[in-house]
């Protein structure tokens, strides 16, 4: 049945899939959906793709490492990246802080023939397929609504405030999954993480002969 479903939520990408050559995936979908463990398990397990690093106005949380979570910048540096130009793509999310995708990186992969993944809000997804209409935009889903909410109380990262207007934004990206040309739901990290690299076309470094 899961299958079967599958199938119908990707009618639409299985048009384009192998019509367009594409190195640069984004990843979005909504809060808590686990978007930066898929992301994170795409970084240690398939070290042939570039997760790209953003750069944001929040503060680090506890265990973030700068260059690594983020490059954690002063607002007066992101103005000036957006000044000049070093920007893919920038967005305020939840109202709130900034975030961008730094264009040299992006650039150097693909030029070098790598793949390149990009884990981004939904304002960015569609910034990204405006510049770079080849980009692959992947919609990663919860298995349930519910299990988004627990999922998101769970964590415990955000206050009660904070955590109402995440789920509101998150109604919000839900009704646009419609845009992206696939969707994931991510019942397993493993799982949902190999399906994002196999719309890729590359193999994990273990299993490379
Ligand atoms: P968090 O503060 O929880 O790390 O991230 C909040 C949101 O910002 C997530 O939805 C994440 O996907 C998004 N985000 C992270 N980096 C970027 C970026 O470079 N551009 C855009 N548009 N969104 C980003």
């Amino acid at each position: 049945q899961r299958d079967r479903l599958r199938d119908f939520l990707s009618e639409r990408p299985v048009l384009r899939h192998g019509v367009v050559d594409s190195k640069l995936i984004v990843l979005a979908g909504p809060t808590a959906v686990g978007k930066g463990t898929v992301a994170g398990y795409i970084r240690e397990n398939y070290p042939d793709v570039l997760l790209s690093v953003s750069a944001t106005t929040r503060a680090p949380r506890p265990g973030e490492t700068e260059g690594v979570s983020y490059y954690f910048v002063s607002d007066e540096e992101f103005d000036a990246m957006i000044e000049g130009g070093e920007l893919l793509e920038w967005a305020k999310v939840h109202n709130a802080y900034r975030y961008g995708t730094p264009r040299g990186p992006v650039d150097a992969a693909i030029a070098a023939g790598n793949s390149v993944l990009l884990e981004i809000d939904l304002q960015g997804a569609r910034a990204v397929r405006r510049a770079m209409p080849e980009a692959r935009l992947v919609f990663l889903l919860p298995p349930s609504w519910e299990e988004l909410v627990r999922r998101l109380i769970g964590r415990g990262t955000e206050d009660a405030a904070e955590q109402a207007r995440r789920l509101e934004t998150a109604k919000l990206e839900l009704a646009a999954q419609g845009e992206f040309d696939y969707r994931v739901i991510n019942h397993d990290v493993g799982d949902a993480a190999r399906e994002v690299v196999d719309l890729m076309e590359i193999r994990a470094a273990s299993s490379m002969s």
